[in-house]
């Protein structure tokens, strides 16, 4: 025997034959994996925990203020809070990791500061954000009792476009909390927020 491949019962040559008439990949699954196509949660699954019709629409007509925030920024995440009871806007953020050096300046994180100063009761508001809170974003956002959280991009497609993030997802995190949990809203208009993440974009490096 000269060779590993030289195997009793499996000649060289039938072994080479057999390698090169091995299918290739299937299509779709390399398809799965292109930056413009992320997955989408389908319409049933956007919506857990308890939204009223006009919490729904509130969040929905919010988004376009969250993204105005991240539109200026670096890494262009915004996040805006909305009274639940009347729909208002009543406070935005954006992330500023790249003009303090604070790498927790996220919008979420900074919006909830802001927030508590303005002695907002979070309980009875909502976070409506451009992309899914990230784990530390999404544990703060858990301990303030914040009444829900609506989202456009999600973790998943952020990564699918090149967008490194720590892969614990939001639903997650409210699972293993022993708090009341907010309502999640995932997708909301993520036809306005995807546009900020894909590679086209800005230059994305960092975390909301
Ligand atoms: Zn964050």
């Amino acid at each position: 025997m000269d060779s590993p491949l030289d195997l009793p019962g499996t000649p060289r040559r039938h072994f080479l034959r057999a390698a090169a008439a091995a299918p290739l990949p299937a299509l779709p699954a390399l398809a799965a994996l292109a930056p413009s196509a992320p997955a989408r949660p389908a319409e049933g699954a956007r919506w857990t925990g308890d939204w009223p019709a006009r919490l729904k629409d509130a969040v929905e007509r919010a988004m376009p203020a969250a993204v105005a925030w991240a539109r200026p920024a670096r890494r262009p995440f915004g996040a805006v809070l909305v009274d639940a009871a009347t729909g208002a806007v009543l406070a935005g953020a954006r992330n500023t990791t790249e003009h303090n050096g604070d790498m927790t300046a996220h919008a979420e994180l900074t919006l909830l500061r802001e927030a508590a100063a303005a002695g907002h009761r979070l309980p009875s508001c909502a976070v409506v954000s451009t992309a899914e809170p990230c784990a530390m974003c999404a544990g703060a956002l858990v301990w303030t009792g914040v009444r829900a959280v609506a989202y456009g991009t999600s973790l998943a497609a952020l990564v699918a476009y090149g967008v490194p993030q720590i892969d614990l997802p939001l639903t997650e995190i409210t699972r293993r909390s022993p708090f009341t949990p907010p309502a999640v809203a995932r997708g909301v208009r993520a036809d306005l927020t995807d546009p900020l993440y894909r590679p086209s974009a800005a230059p994305q490096d960092g975390a909301p």
